[in-house]
């Protein structure tokens, strides 16, 4: 096994085996492009690493000793040199990139005699003991896991002391001061001397970059994120010979996207900061420059750097976030990969890369990431409403949105406030990858110090939050957990508005609006919808929710579920009152005023979506659900025989009665769906008569209205023909009623696991199939989802006993193997048959792309995630194209 290659010879393509980082240190240096030299341990080797018992393999060092030889002779400077010292950077990545979740080591190599050395061969003390203790700090941390804080107070009182404000002014003597007292702290910390052979440091180091891949930063970003073993296993270690951005004014480091990741504009967009190294930029210790003011401040680095971005976007074909340093004049690439973008971001230069030729269609959707797509039916601030409200301050807006929340100041607090369902805001000074997880629990971050490509500007613009940065008029102090902007004070709590795309700090709950689609958005979705084959519709129960679902681009409605409009206020009542009855007359009585309610509300759905189907589900939840709980009713009634209330207390004991009758152990897998309209058959008779008079009434005004009716719970075809029976005996009276003929299709939800099995019986009397996923994922798994999410499911996927929440992504070798069997036997009868999916999975990027795979003709998703459907499906079509493999042949038209 080969373990050690040079930047000139790895394979740019193969990023599971170099990291990202180290296949496009390769790539780039092939390129012929200005990388310092240096080579990356792969992830074999950390993988042998863990196997080892974190042993490493016994041949690599030779292996790394050579290839420090071979730098020596690259950049004429020797390994631990009495007169000019190679140092070099270690640097951790992995197959995909995970911004700021490993550390790096700089200026590895420096000890009491090099840093001497580096001191004479500059004729630059206060650059070479600048190195010094960075790399001091660095190793502290990344090492021995030295706090932080720790360094961040002496360097604080050496700046004091010397009467400074920013690092790059401490002299000389002020650092190898701190130098000497970040050593001291060292070795407390490990009882051992700061190592100063660079080749133990260099030892130590690549160890600690492979602990940290397990680091509890690392596992939980990749559990996030869905990094799997297959995504990346390992990180690679690349050591780089340094190259040195704090050598003066005429050095520099600086981070630049190719194009802007906020709206996509075709313009470089990024910061610098003079006489400055590593992560300075990110961490907001100064506060960098806009990379504009390069153009005068180094005329010659600004042309470089512009054109090196044009060629690393036309070789990628893809935007490009980069890492560059300016040595004395000179300049150096440090990494590239693909820009992190937002989804307008990624919406625009999709459509602007297929204008400049630099991409096809096709790939421009590929390279969309569908779910991110939510981000753009983001809301905005309602400005005209927050005109008299209160601006408390203002930042710099790095992460479009709007979000109200309560201001929270402590990370843990953070984490535990939103894991309840608090909606939280983050607000603190500047964030570091360990406070991640208030990301997650959060609605919106906020922070006093840092600039737009700061870590916590990043990390939210990654998860589509809205952040504001900078905020610097915000005095927090995070102790007292409190604010304070001029006689402002915000305490931890208070309610706080922020707007990510403007920048704004609110105090108060400001109203929001919903977002509108661009002309680009617009553009895409017509690509995707060329691009796709199959289906999409939505779950809309609403006229609302259809109309908003049409603009959104759904092609009819895949679920309509009637039960929702009996929990309307005007309605619930009513259905109380049908479920209370205590004859079928009675009964009767209710129904037909609930007739005609129904009837209203599905001739509004199907003007809507006119010239589109409409999936039309009869009542399928229990009848308890619309009752009180019993537990409710008997505090009520005590409370009310305290008051000496009696009459009520006589109509809740009824209901009571009722409630306790209808209770069930599992009501999920109990008296409901189909098995309601077996029992209580003017239930259904009423809401087909419903769906029947819509249909006639709109046929006689000429609308084109294409409703069908979808039967729940079914398991057997008994119980389908039974339904079907009530059907046919309202269809003939209907049509008689109106003198007319309507088609109006019959069908069958296939959510109970015998009607999968038994979907070619199903087949003689269904005119459609739909599955509901989320009730097959319960009935597959015998999970009961309304229990296990706050359970142990959560347990299940940290333990990676299952690697995804099957309720959100359909679980493919159980469920989907289902699915498979049930789409071929119901095919087997009648070829050209529909068969939908309408469980929440009809959302899911990631099952949209088997679905499509197993034939289905459409999804169904609820109104605001249709673009993303849209897309994901066009996905689909299009990988399944390039990939020309024996693929299950669809049958239906
Ligand atoms: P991350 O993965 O957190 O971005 P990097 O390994 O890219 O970490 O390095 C952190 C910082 O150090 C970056 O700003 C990078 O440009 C800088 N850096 C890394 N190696 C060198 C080097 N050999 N010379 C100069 N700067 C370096
Ligand atoms: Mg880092
Ligand atoms: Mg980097």
């Amino acid at each position: 096994m080969k373990m050690v290659y040079s930047f000139d010879e790895g394979d740019g393509k193969n990023r599971k085996l170099l990291g990202g980082k180290g296949a496009g240190l390769c790539e780039m240096t092939q390129l012929k492009l200005p990388v310092p030299p240096g080579f990356t341990i792969t992830t074999e080797v950390c993988k042998a690493y863990y196997q080892n018992n974190k042993n490493l393999p016994k041949t690599l060092w030779p292996e790394v000793k050579k290839n420090i030889a071979k730098l020596e002779r690259k950049t004429g400077k020797k390994w631990n040199s009495k007169e000019n010292p190679l140092l070099v950077s270690v640097r951790s990545g992995a197959a995909i990139s995970m911004p700021g979740m490993m550390d790096t080591i700089l200026n590895l190599g420096l000890n009491d005699t090099t840093v001497e050395a580096l001191t004479k061969k500059t004729s630059n003390p206060r650059f070479a003991w600048d190195s010094y203790r960075r790399f001091v700090q660095l190793f502290g941390k990344v090492v021995f896991g030295v706090n932080d804080k720790k360094f961040d107070a002496i360097l604080e009182n050496a700046k004091n002391k010397q009467g400074v404000h920013l690092d790059s002014d401490l002299n000389e003597q002020s650092l190898r001061e701190v130098v000497s007292q970040y050593k001291d702290i060292c070795q407390k910390h490990t009882g051992q001397p700061f190592p100063s052979n660079p080749d133990d440091q260099l030892l130590l180091a690549i160890k600690a970059v492979f602990n940290s891949w397990m680091g509890e930063r690392a596992v939980v970003y990749r559990e996030k994120n869905h990094v799997t073993k297959d995504i990346a296993d390992g990180t690679a270690v690349n050591v780089v010979a340094m190259v040195f951005g704090n050598m003066g004014n005429d050095s520099a480091t600086g981070v630049v996207f190719t194009r802007n990741p906020g709206d996509g504009t075709n313009k470089i967009f990024g910061e610098y900061l003079v006489n400055a190294q590593g992560e300075d930029v990110v961490a907001g210790v100064r506060t960098p420059k806009p990379v504009d003011e390069m153009k005068n401040e180094m005329p010659k680095s600004y042309e470089l750097l512009l054109k090196t971005c044009r060629n690393l976007e036309r070789h990628y074909k893809e935007p490009q976030d980069i890492e560059f340093t300016v040595e004395r004049g000179k300049f150096y690439l440090l990494q590239t990969r693909s820009a992190k973008m937002n989804a307008a971001g990624m919406i625009k230069t999709s459509v602007d890369m297929v204008k400049e030729k630099l991409i096809t269609k096709e790939r421009a959707l590929l390279r969309l990431q569908a779910d991110q797509l939510e981000q753009l039916l983001h809301k905005t601030i309602d400005y005209e409403k927050a005109k008299g409200s209160k601006k408390a301050a203002k930042g710099i807006a790095a992460s479009p949105g709007a979000a109200s929340g309560i201001a929270v100041f402590d990370v843990k607090q953070a984490v535990a406030m939103g894991e309840n369902g608090a909606k939280v805001i983050l607000v603190r000074e500047e964030t570091k990858p360990e406070d991640v997880p208030a990301f997650f629990a959060s609605v919106g971050i906020l922070t006093s110090r840092g600039g737009k490509t700061s870590h916590a500007a990043v990390v939210a613009r990654g998860m589509g939050k809205p952040c504001i940065v900078g905020c610097s008029e915000l005095k927090i102090n995070q102790d007292a957990k409190m604010a304070t902007v001029g006689d402002i004070t915000i305490r931890q709590g208070d309610q706080i508005t922020i707007d990510g795309s403007q920048g704004d700090v609110y105090l108060g709950d400001i109203p929001t609006i919903e977002p509108q689609i661009t002309d680009n958005f617009k553009t895409i979705l017509e690509w995707a919808k060329k691009a796709k084959k199959i289906g999409i519709r939505a779950n809309a129960d609403t006229p609302d929710a259809a109309q908003l679902a049409r603009r959104y681009g759904a092609e009819g409605i895949g679920l309509c579920r009637t039960e929702r409009m009996f929990n309307a206020s005007d309605r619930l009542g009513l259905f109380v009152k049908l479920i209370m009855a205590k004859s079928v007359d009675e009964r009767k009585q209710h129904l037909e005023k609930l007739q005609e309610l129904q009837k209203s509300d599905f001739i509004q759905i199907l003007k809507a979506m006119e010239g589109y189907k409409v999936t039309i589900r009869l009542l399928d939840p229990p009848l308890h659900e619309f009752l009180p709980n019993p537990e409710e009713l008997i505090n009520k009634i005590h409370k009310l025989e305290k008051q000496g209330n009696t009459q009520e207390i006589e109509e809740l004991k009824v209901i009571l009665a009722r409630a306790k009758e209808l209770a069930e152990i599992n009501p999920m897998m109990g008296h409901r769906g189909v098995r309601v309209g077996i029992t209580y058959p003017e239930i259904y008779e009423m809401q087909i008569r419903a769906v029947f008079e819509a249909g006639a009434e709109l046929a006689k005004q000429k609308i084109n209205a294409y409703p069908q009716i979808m039967i729940p719970q079914v398991g057997s075809i008994t119980e389908l023909n039974h339904i079907r029976q009530i059907y046919e005996k309202v269809k003939a009276e209907v049509e008689s009623k109106y003198g007319l003929k309507l088609k109006i299709n019959f069908g069958t939800m296939l959510e109970v696991v015998r009607a999968c099995l038994t979907s070619g019986e199903l087949a003689s009397t269904a005119e459609f199939f739909s599955f509901g996923t989320n009730d097959l994922t319960q009935a597959v798994f015998s999970y009961s989802r309304e229990d296990v999410e706050g359970k142990f499911l959560p347990e299940y996927m940290e333990k990676e006993i299952l690697e995804r929440n099957p309720f959100q992504t359909v679980d493919v070798n159980g469920v989907g193997s289902l699915v498979k069997i049930a789409i071929s036997n119901g095919r087997a009868l009648k070829p050209g048959l529909e068969i939908g999916v309408c469980g929440e999975h009809g959302g899911d990027p990631n099952s949209i792309k088997f679905f499509h795979g197993a034939g289905v003709s459409y999804v169904s998703a609820s109104p605001h995630r249709i673009p993303i459907a849209i897309v994901a499906a066009a996905q689909a079509a299009i990988l399944n194209k390039s990939k020309p493999k024996a693929k299950a042949k669809k049958s239906h038209k």
